[in-house]
C-alpha cells in the first residue's frame, strides 16, 4: 500500500502525541496511534503506544521518556506495519499547534523561524505550544525531506469583531502583552460549520450558525456567513464553557480573593481553574460518561454539576441568538456533544419559543453519521455533526503545498 498520497498529522500533547495517516481526498485513515504517558514512570507492561494500521493493532510497553522517543517509536510501528514513512513519499506533515498569537492565522510552511516563533507564543499557551514545538522538531529531524505544516487552533478566531476580541481592561496593558480573545478549537469549528453547509446543500454565506464543541475541553462559537463573529474561549482555553476539568468563566476576583485569604498564589489557583475545577472541581469526575452514571445513581454533587454544565450552556446560547439576530443551525460535535443525547435535550429545552427544538427519537438514534435531529420544518435546523480535526489538518496542509 503506497502512502505516496497522504499526510501525516500529528498532534503532540503534553504527555501524549496522537497521529494518523490519511487520504485526504478520499479521507481515508490508513494507521492511526497514540503514544501516552509520554515521561511518566510506567511499568515494562504498560501499553504506551498503540498503532492501528493494515496489519492490525501493534503496541509498544514500557515506559516512554520524551516526546522524541514517542516519535521515534511510533515510526518503528508504521515500519512493522508496513510503512517506511521516511521513503514513503508523503505530501506532507500537518502539526496541530495551539496558539498562533496574532502572527499565524492560516496554516503555514514551517521553517526554523516559525518553530522559533511558536515556541515564543508559549507564555500564551504554556500547556500546548511548548509540546507542539517539540513535535515538530522531532518530525522534522525524522522526515527531513517532507514539508511540514502548522495548523493553528486559533486561526479560524483570527477575524473575530473588535467588540468581541476586546477585553474590557486598561487598553495599554492589552496592546503591551497582546491581551485579546483569541479562541481554539478553531479547526473544528471551522470543518464542522463547512460540513453543516454542505449537508443541507446551502452556500455558507447565507448560513446563521452557532457550533458546540464539547469534549473534554468545550467551546461555543456564533458564525455569520462562514466567518466567526464570537467564541466562548479566550486569551487561553480556559475561559467560557464548563470542561473536564477547566472552570469556564469565573471572577477573576477569585484569584485575588484566593490570595488574600487562602494564602493561593497566582499558579496555584491557576493549576485548579484548569486542572481540579469543572465537572472534576464539583463531583470529582471529569469523564462525561462518568459524570451521567453518577447523576443516574443519584449522586447529588455530580447532578449539581451535570446542572452547572448546562445552564453555562444555555447562557451562551441564548448570547450567541441574540448577536446572530436569529439562528439558522445549531451544531453539537466532539465527544459530549455527539454522543449525549440528554445534553443536546437538556440544552435546548423550552425554545420552541425560538423555533428551536429537538425531536427525541432522532435525538436518541444511534448513529455515528452527521444528522439532523431537529423535526422537518423546524424553523431552526438543530445537527449532530461529528468533527474531524485531522481531516481538516491534512486538507489544509496538502492543500498548502501542492
Ligand atoms: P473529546 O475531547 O472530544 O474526545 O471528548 C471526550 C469526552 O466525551 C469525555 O468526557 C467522554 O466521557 C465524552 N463521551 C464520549 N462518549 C460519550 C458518550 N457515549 N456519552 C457521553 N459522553 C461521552
Amino acid at each position: 500500500m503506497t502512502a505516496a498520497h497522504c499526510v501525516l498529522v500529528i498532534n503532540t500533547g503534553s504527555s501524549s502525541i496522537k497521529y494518523q495517516l490519511l487520504e485526504p481526498d478520499s479521507a481515508e485513515v490508513r494507521a492511526a496511534g497514540m503514544v501516552s504517558r509520554i515521561g511518566e514512570p510506567v511499568g515494562a507492561d504498560t501499553v504506551t503506544v498503540e498503532h492501528r494500521g493494515a496489519r492490525g493493532t501493534l503496541e509498544h510497553r514500557g515506559p516512554v521518556p520524551d516526546h522524541g522517543t514517542g516519535l521515534r517509536l511510533a515510526f518503528e510501528l508504521f515500519a512493522r506495519d508496513g510503512t517506511d514513512l521516511a521513503h514513503a513519499g508523503l505530501r506532507a506533515v500537518g502539526h496541530r499547534v495551539v496558539h498562533g498569537g496574532e502572527v499565524f492565522y492560516r496554516p503555514t510552511v514551517i521553517t526554523d523561524a516559525v518553530v522559533e516563533t511558536i515556541e515564543q507564543l508559549s507564555a500564551l499557551a504554556p500547556l500546548h505550544n511548548p509540546a507542539n514545538a517539540v513535535g515538530i522538531r522531532y518530525a522534522r529531524s525524522l522526515l527531513p525531506d517532507t514539508p511540514q505544516v502548522a495548523v493553528f487552533d486559533t486561526a479560524f478566531f483570527h477575524g473575530l469583531p473588535d467588540a468581541a476580541k476586546t477585553y474590557a481592561i486598561d487598553a495599554s496593558v492589552a496592546a503591551a502583552h497582546g491581551i485579546r480573545r483569541y479562541g481554539f478549537h478553531g479547526t473544528s469549528h471551522e470543518y464542522v460549520s463547512g460540513r453543516v453547509a454542505e449537508a443541507l446543500g446551502r452556500d455558507p454565506a447565507t448560513l446563521r450558525q452557532i457550533v458546540l464543541h464539547l469534549g473534554n475541553g468545550a467551546s461555543a462559537s456564533a458564525i455569520r456567513g462562514g466567518r466567526a463573529v464570537d467564541t466562548s474561549m479566550g486569551l487561553t482555553p480556559l475561559e467560557g464553557l464548563v470542561m473536564g476539568t477547566r472552570s469556564g468563566d469565573i471572577d477573576p476576583g477569585i484569584i485575588a480573593y484566593l490570595a488574600r485569604t487562602a494564602g493561593m498564589d497566582v499558579d496555584a489557583s491557576y493549576d485548579m481553574l484548569n486542572r481540579n475545577s469543572g465537572l472534576e472541581g464539583l463531583s470529582g469526575v471529569n469523564d462525561f460518561r462518568a459524570l451521567q452514571a453518577a447523576v443516574e445513581s443519584g449522586d447529588a454533587a455530580a447532578r449539581l454539576a451535570y446542572d452547572v454544565y448546562v445552564h453555562r450552556l444555555r447562557r451562551y446560547l441564548g448570547a450567541y441568538l441574540v448577536e446572530l439576530g436569529g439562528v439558522d443551525t445549531i451544531t453539537f460535535t466532539a465527544g459530549v456533544g455527539e454522543n449525549s443525547p440528554a445534553v443536546r435535550a437538556d440544552a435546548l429545552h423550552g425554545l420552541e419559543f425560538l423555533g428551536i427544538a429537538v425531536d427525541s427519537v432522532r435525538n436518541t438514534a444511534k448513529s455515528s453519521a452527521a444528522r439532523i435531529i431537529s423535526p422537518d420544518n423546524s424553523p431552526v435546523t438543530v445537527l449532530v455533526v461529528p468533527t474531524n480535526e485531522e481531516l481538516a489538518i491534512a486538507r489544509a496542509a496538502a492543500l498548502l503545498v501542492g
